[in-house]
């Protein structure tokens, strides 16, 4: 089931997804949790084992899956089911309560991670303070042609004008990997996870970010508070590349940053921290380069888990490195994992960015 295909699905249609490949953090995953749609995935076998009118439960934050559940199983998931239900009521009383702090008052901004405006007003009302990570690719998905700047620029301050004060930071088009490149012609790639994705595409048609650049300044200019960040940076040089496209775009008051999400991105934090004014640490795709493991990869799915000592590793070099010199939030599912949070607002990471559903409990 591809990204696309999940885009379109409508969550008064689809009660729940179960795929044999994948993993949590494939952005079939992400969009279903964005749409509120129960998903699980990486279930080897399951397709051979439903029939059609199969009754199937899941639970998409355990991941459990049950295929014609006796009475018993039933009523023990439809406790649970309002269970979860009156959670997230109790936690609705908080939304918006902030500004977000530890209990010792330590200040950590926690912001949301959207593809749609209709996402960024169901993560307002979910208490989100801004908006961490900006899927600009989600927007264009089905187009055979690059969107005009006026056309970015209009969304950009409608977005800005819903957020109110808060910051938002747009994430240039990361097409490549498993999103496919809509408005430009790729020749075959043996491993598109390693190609032309992110700003190595940007950098081969740079007339196409500079255009989404010149949206963001557009939309600063009227009063919005904007971010622009590069996906799939892995050198110095490609971060100055993206700080001179901003300066020639003629954002002026945009924060410059780019996400850490590529291996090499870690050991040379120190140097872009210098150049830039925020890092936002990719777990998903940092965790798939770090231990060499697809993340659309069923069979390798517990090689994707953001507990793994390496990743809190990468996290500790990743703010000691830009101490001083830039902030670093993380925009990876792991953030939304409570107990992954507080670990890495423990190691120096001031801002998390994360599906809105995911706001209120942590
Ligand atoms: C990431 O890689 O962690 C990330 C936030 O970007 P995406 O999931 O869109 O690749
Ligand atoms: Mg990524």
């Amino acid at each position: 089931l591809a990204p696309a295909e999940m885009a379109e699905m409508k969550p008064d249609l689809v009660a729940g997804i179960v795929t044999e490949q994948g993993s949590r953090t494939s952005h079939t995953a992400i969009i279903a949790r964005s749409l509120g749609i129960p998903a699980v995935l990486a279930v080897p076998g399951v397709v051979a084992r439903v029939q059609d009118g199969s009754m199937v439960a899941i639970d998409g934050d355990s991941g459990e899956v049950h295929i014609d559940p006796d009475d018993a199983t039933r009523r023990a998931i439809e406790a649970h089911s309002k269970e979860v239900a009156k959670r997230k009521m109790e936690l609705r009383a908080i939304a918006g309560t902030g500004p977000s702090a530890t209990a010792d008052g330590h200040r950590v901004e926690l912001a949301a991670n959207i593809g749609s405006v209709l996402e960024l007003q169901a993560a307002v009302e979910e208490g989100a303070e801004g908006v961490g990570l900006l899927r600009t690719e989600l927007l264009y998905f089905n187009r055979p042609t690059p969107p005009t700047v006026d056309e970015q620029a209009e969304v950009l301050t409608e977005m800005a004008e819903i957020m109110g004060g808060g910051r938002i930071i747009v994430r240039t088009f990361d097409y490549g990997a498993d999103k496919p490149v809509p408005f430009v012609q790729l020749g075959h790639e043996e491993n598109p996870a390693l190609g032309i994705r992110g700003i190595r595409l940007a950098r081969s048609h740079p007339e196409i970010v500079l255009d989404q650049l010149r949206a963001i300044a557009t939309a600063a200019t009227g009063g919005g508070r904007f971010g622009a960040m590069a996906p799939m940076v892995a050198s110095v040089e490609e971060a100055e590349w993206f700080v001179a496209q901003l300066k020639e775009a003629g954002a002026i008051g945009v924060e410059a940053g780019v996400m850490v999400e590529v291996p090499s991105a870690i050991l040379i934090a120190d140097r872009l921290a210098e150049r830039l004014d925020f890092l936002s640490i990719g777990t998903n795709d940092l965790t798939q380069y770090l231990h060499a493991a697809d993340r659309q990869h069923g069979g390798l799915s517990d090689m994707q888990d953001p507990f793994s000592p390496t990743l809190f590793r990468a996290v500790d070099q990743i703010c000691r490195g830009a101490a001083d010199k830039a902030w670093v939030g993380v925009c990876g599912e792991a953030a939304s994992y409570p107990a992954w949070a507080l670990l890495a607002v423990g190691l120096g990471v001031t801002e998390l960015s994360m599906g809105a559903q995911s706001l209120l409990e942590v």
